[in-house]
């Protein structure tokens, strides 16, 4: 057996789980795990050491194939949409307190396939757990609508039924989270799905699907093939037999994806980037602010689809926030996620490294000024291997630079400058993108006009980052066209049908009945 070992000989897995998970096999088709049909492989890298921990299978497009096949098949039989909704929901229940019995052990996987901290891995589960359970509780109390046409003969009731087979796609900076944010109302819903981690993290994914299996998830209502998407990623999209793709990810993948399934008619719901501003006023809590947009944008080493990576700043404080913030960056502790006292982590992989060097490099040419980071920090102690990559902060850019525009996705901030509300506003809103934004001010009028004026999925007020699984998640323009979490993200697996029962059948008299005189008339 391969030990999923920390750079320490630790073991970092719970000896079950790495057992499960080391040994595989990793795909999980039609209620059996399975390697892949070509004895395909992939290595999965520790972002903080470069180096190979583990080993998984590799799915084919013949592979991901028969997963949809074994969603069809189990769809069409007809047995999980027609499980009581409370039984549906004891089991994302059972999911949940599965997760919380695992969740030192799950939390370690996720760390060391993202490089993300420990305490990071712990907040993500616990979202993961309070999603679960939401769903469990909405799916329960989410009624039939009555329709009142003007008629008491008839009754008219909107019923909402599973939306059919899913393929649910998911990124690798919150893998675990964003998949559970389509698993739970999926399952909830009465669907049968495909899920497909990123190739880079499917680690957690794989753990989870054990958990489903143990908390009594039927054969073919969940399958799971994890590969690289351009190798399986038609196979899942450009099927008939697929209902709804619920995609997490990048707009250049979400658009293709969006092509494939138009001749079929698939639904697409899609989760995209985000190039989100972070607003401040020149009358707000200025600490609170200075902390929240170092936080917005270096947690995670800025791998957040919402982080807050454009500063737009009022011009008669920017060069005070600016000093704050290099201060504050060049004080951040980055090191190995395991490591307790490592606030951020490396970036994912040797890829992202590469294109934030890329992009810094753009930055310069195009004349923002560097202000701090832009490489890898000098530090002895951090691994050779690993992909480190300073928090980075560009002064003096304007809306022309790509470092403005771009979705760099890495920890890279840029500074814009404001003189008024309106120009504020504008800033804001000039993107193609429209995921999240943050205000800070003090007027409370101004709070809520530019909460109002932004054209954002989400704006906080004085305050950054949060969400609950209560509220819904989702973007305006590039950033996508669905939304998950809230009531809304059960509905998108779930067909609306009316049905009209009349009482008292009566022809409806429209055409003449031969011989009827009263017809001819
Ligand atoms: P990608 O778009 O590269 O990949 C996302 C997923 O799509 C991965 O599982 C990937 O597989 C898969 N994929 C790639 N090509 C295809 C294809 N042709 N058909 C089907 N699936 C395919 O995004 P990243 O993984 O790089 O994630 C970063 C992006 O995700 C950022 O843009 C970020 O903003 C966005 N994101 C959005 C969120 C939101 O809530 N709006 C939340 C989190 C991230 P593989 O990697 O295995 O090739």
């Amino acid at each position: 057996m391969t030990e999923i070992a920390t750079e320490t000989g630790t073991p970092a897995v719970g000896v079950e789980l790495s057992e499960r998970l080391t040994a595989g096999p990793h795909l999980y088709i039609d209620g059996r795990w399975q390697h892949s049909s070509d004895g395909g492989t992939r290595d999965l890298i520790n972002p903080a050491t470069g180096a190979v921990f583990t080993t998984v299978d590799e799915a084919t497009a013949d592979d991901a194939l028969a997963a949809v096949a074994a969603a069809r098949a189990a769809f069409d039989a007809g047995e999980w949409s027609a499980t009581p909704v409370a039984e549906r929901a004891a089991i994302l229940r059972r999911i949940a307190d599965l997760l919380v019995r695992d969740r030192e052990e799950l939390a370690r996987i996720e760390t060391v396939d993202t490089g993300k901290t420990l305490e990071e891995s712990k907040i993500d589960l616990a979202d993961v757990e309070s999603v679960l359970r939401y769903y469990a509780s909405l799916v329960e109390v989410s009624a039939d609508r009555l329709v009142d046409v003007g008629n008491p003969a008839v009754v008219s009731r909107i019923v909402h039924e599973p939306i059919g087979v899913c393929v649910l796609i998911a990124p690798w900076n919150y893998p675990l989270l964003q998949i559970s944010w389509k698993i739970a109302p999926a399952l909830a819903a009465g669907c049968t799905m495909v899920a497909k981690p990123s190739e880079v993290t499917p680690l957690s994914t794989i753990a989870f699907v054990h958990l489903c299996e143990e908390a009594g998830v039927p054969a073919g209502v969940l399958n799971l093939v994890q590969g690289a998407g351009s190798a399986i990623g038609d196979a899942l999209t450009d099927n008939p037999d697929v209902d709804l793709i619920s995609f997490t990810g990048g707009l250049t993948t979400g658009t293709r994806i969006a092509k494939a399934a138009a001749p079929h008619v698939s639904r697409v719901a899609l989760e995209l980037g985000g190039k989100n501003p972070h607003i401040v006023f020149a009358d707000a809590d200025l600490p609170a602010a200075i902390d929240q947009v170092l936080t917005g944008v270096f947690l995670h080493s800025g791998q957040v689809c919402s982080a807050g990576t454009r500063l737009i700043v009022e011009e008669s404080i920017a060069d005070e926030v600016v000093d704050a913030l290099i201060e504050r960056a060049g004080s951040i502790r980055m090191g190995d996620g395991l490591d307790p006292s490592s606030r951020t982590g490396p970036l994912v992989s040797e890829a992202q490294l590469t294109k934030m060097h890329e992009y810094v490099k753009l930055g310069v040419d195009e004349g923002a000024v560097l202000r701090t980071g832009g490489g890898r920090p000098d530090r002895d102690d951090l691994s050779p291997g690993g992909y480190w990559f300073a928090p980075t902060i560009f002064d003096r850019c304007d809306r022309s630079m790509r470092i403005v525009s771009d979705e760099t996705f890495g920890p890279i901030l840029t500074v814009e400058r404001f003189g008024t509300e309106s120009e504020a506003l504008a800033l804001g809103n000039d993107t193609e993108y429209g995921l999240a934004a943050g205000v800070w001010t003090s007027d409370d009028a101004r709070g809520e006009r530019l909460t109002r004026g932004l054209r954002h999925g989400t704006v906080w007020l004085n305050d950054f980052g949060y969400y609950t699984p209560a509220a819904e998640w989702g973007g305006f323009g590039k950033s996508g066209n669905g939304r998950e979490l809230g009531p809304t993200g059960l509905a998108e697996y779930q067909e609306a049908k009316h049905i009209w029962k009349n009482t008292s059948p009566a022809p409806a008299g429209w055409f003449p009945v031969p011989g009827d005189d009263d017809a001819t008339a």
